[in-house]
């Protein structure tokens, strides 16, 4: 199979992270008789320096061009003077409505060799944690208006039924794959909005009557994924909910750095990156975490590809270093030994 990808290595950690999942990915094409051909793109802060731009109409067509995207992470100190719609991140804001990519896809799993580095007491660490965050991506309130009048700033939270009908089915579909629970997150006591959601959601049950669908309110849920996580199976929310709460799920489970994600619209050519962002207070020392983007890659295969043996093959690789003892500093606990970056890339390449 041959097959061309949009690398978007970005700033800080981003170039370290993204050269281990292209190692990765090599070495599953050597090993499987694949070809991957990359070409890069410029996005983020490195974008702003070379073209004034986040992300420059070209770059934005190499990707929408692409079988699928691989992304490290924009961002950082140096550009956080320049305006609004300048910055680094409204490059990936773009992209995302660029691609059509409405869904994302954030797994919250524990890893039992790291079950330690869990800030949650071992009692709720035991009942298990596996349950994944559907996300809308492209509408909300980081999509609506914004404006400044003197000292008066307004943001517009905005859906319709049609984005929150798209965004249900995918939850939907996921718990039907899955332990066929799904638990949609709003705050109706307080926002039209998100009574335009419940309602939306509760019209689609008819659909799929073997999913069992709950609603939760989403101050009760940021308290629930700490008290009782093993609950959850499918949780499907709002943009700026699913930000928050992707980031508290992730925390539960280790560390920020092992979280792949998947975003995905009405094609095969989806967005994939970690979950965390540019972490520049660590950049350009090789002791990153790449294991978010190596199982981002991953998740390429398996999403856009079709490559389930690929994809499983990456993850069995992980899963092997890491019961082998081998961690990078974010994750590390006694006993272990440290790795950098690149030797955990080179670690989990060979394991392929
Ligand atoms: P961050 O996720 O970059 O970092 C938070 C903390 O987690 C830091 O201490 C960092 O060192 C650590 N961390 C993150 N990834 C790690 C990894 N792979 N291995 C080990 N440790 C890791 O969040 P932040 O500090 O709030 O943001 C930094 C910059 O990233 C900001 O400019 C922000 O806007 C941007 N950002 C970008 C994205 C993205 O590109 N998708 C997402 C979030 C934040």
């Amino acid at each position: 199979m041959t097959k061309n990808i949009a690398v978007i290595r970005g700033d800080g950690i981003g170039p370290e992270i993204v050269g281990q999942a292209i190692r990765v990915l090599d070495r599953v094409a050597e090993v499987y008789g694949h070809t991957f051909n990359y070409t890069d793109v410029d996005m983020g802060g490195c974008a702003i320096d070379k073209y004034g731009d986040p992300l420059p109409q070209s770059e934005l067509e190499k990707c929408v061009g692409s079988d699928s995207v691989l992304l490290g992470a924009v961002g950082g100190n140096k550009w956080n003077d320049v305006p609004g719609n300048m910055r680094p991140e409204k490059g990936l804001l773009r992209l995302r409505a660029g691609m059509g990519v409405y869904s994302n896809n954030r797994p919250a799993k524990i890893w039992p060799q790291l079950a330690d580095a869990s800030p949650l007491k071992k009692s709720i660490v035991d009942e298990g944690i596996d349950f994944i965050i559907v996300r809308e991506l492209i509408g909300g309130i980081y999509f609506g208006e914004h404006k400044t009048e003197g000292d008066v700033a307004t943001d517009v939270l905005k859906y319709s039924e049609a984005e929150i009908e798209r965004i249900g089915r995918i939850g939907f579909e996921t718990a039907r794959k899955r332990g066929k629970r799904l638990c949609s997150v709003e705050k109706s006591n307080v926002l039209d909005s998100s009574r335009l959601w419940k309602k939306v959601m509760h019209g689609l049950c008819e659909e799929y009557p073997d999913v069992e669908l709950s609603d939760m309110l989403v101050d009760n849920c940021a308290m629930q994924i700490v008290k009782n996580p093993a609950q959850f199976d499918v949780i499907v929310t709002e943009n700026m909910f699913g930000d928050i709460l992707s980031d508290e799920a992730s925390m539960i489970t280790g560390s920020i750095g092992m979280i792949p994600s998947s975003s995905l619209g009405a094609t095969s050519c989806g967005l994939y990156e970690p979950i965390h962002g540019s972490a520049p207070d660590i950049a350009g020392q090789d002791i990153a975490n790449p294991i978010g983007t190596i199982l981002s890659a991953a998740m390429m295969l398996r999403f856009s590809f079709d490559l389930d043996r690929e994809a499983d093959a990456v993850e069995a690789a992980v899963q092997k270093v890491l019961s082998e003892g081998f961690r990078t500093g974010d994750i590390m606990s006694v006993g272990c030994r440290k790795v950098s970056t690149s030797e955990m890339g080179d670690l989990i390449a060979e394991r392929i």
